[in-house]
C-alpha cells in the first residue's frame, strides 16, 4: 500500500526553496518542536531559526529556516520564511565568517551593537554549520 504523504512547501521572499510530497516532518517551532504527519489538524505557529527534519520515503533530509510561520490545512504545509536553504545548499566557508563576525560583535562591549541582532546572526551561522554537519 502506498504510504500517505503530505505536502510540503518551503517559500522565501527570493524563492521557492522546497515543493515536495512528504511523510513526516518536524518543525522547530517557538513554543518547542513539532512533528506533522499527513492529515494533521489545521494549526498556524510562528518558528524559530533551526532544522526542519523531513522525512520522504525512506530518507530523512534537513532544511535550515530562520525563523517565520508555518500553516497546517488541508495536508499541506506551508512554510514562510525570511531565509532558508536546504542542508547540502550550505556555504560552510560563508556561515564561519558569519559566526566570527557574531562572535566578535558580541564580544566587543561596543554601545553600538545590537546585541539581539548579532545573537540572532550567531544563532542562524550555528544552526547552519550543525545542519552541513549532518548531511551525509
Ligand atoms: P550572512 O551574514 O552570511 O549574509 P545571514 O545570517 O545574515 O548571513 P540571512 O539574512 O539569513 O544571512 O540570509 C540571506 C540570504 O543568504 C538568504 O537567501 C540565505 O538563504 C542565504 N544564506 C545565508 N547564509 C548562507 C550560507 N551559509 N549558505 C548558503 N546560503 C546562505
Amino acid at each position: 500500500m502506498a504510504e500517505k504523504t503530505q505536502r510540503l512547501e518551503i517559500v522565501t521572499p527570493e524563492r521557492v526553496v522546497l515543493s515536495d510530497e512528504v511523510r513526516f516532518l518536524v518543525a522547530p517551532g517557538t513554543e518547542g518542536e513539532l512533528g506533522i504527519l499527513p492529515e494533521h489538524a489545521p494549526l498556524i505557529t510562528t518558528l524559530d531559526i533551526g532544522i526542519m527534519r523531513v522525512q520522504k520515503e525512506n530518507r530523512t533530509y534537513r532544511v535550515v529556516v530562520t525563523g517565520g510561520f508555518m500553516e497546517v490545512r488541508n495536508n499541506r504545509v506551508v512554510v514562510l520564511a525570511s531565509a532558508a536553504e536546504r542542508a547540502e545548499e550550505i556555504d560552510v566557508e560563508r556561515a564561519r565568517a558569519a559566526k566570527e563576525r557574531a562572535e566578535r560583535r558580541l564580544a566587543s562591549r561596543d554601545p553600538e551593537v545590537d546585541l539581539v541582532r548579532a545573537e540572532a546572526a550567531l544563532k542562524r551561522a550555528l544552526t547552519r554549520l550543525k545542519a552541513a554537519e549532518q548531511v551525509h
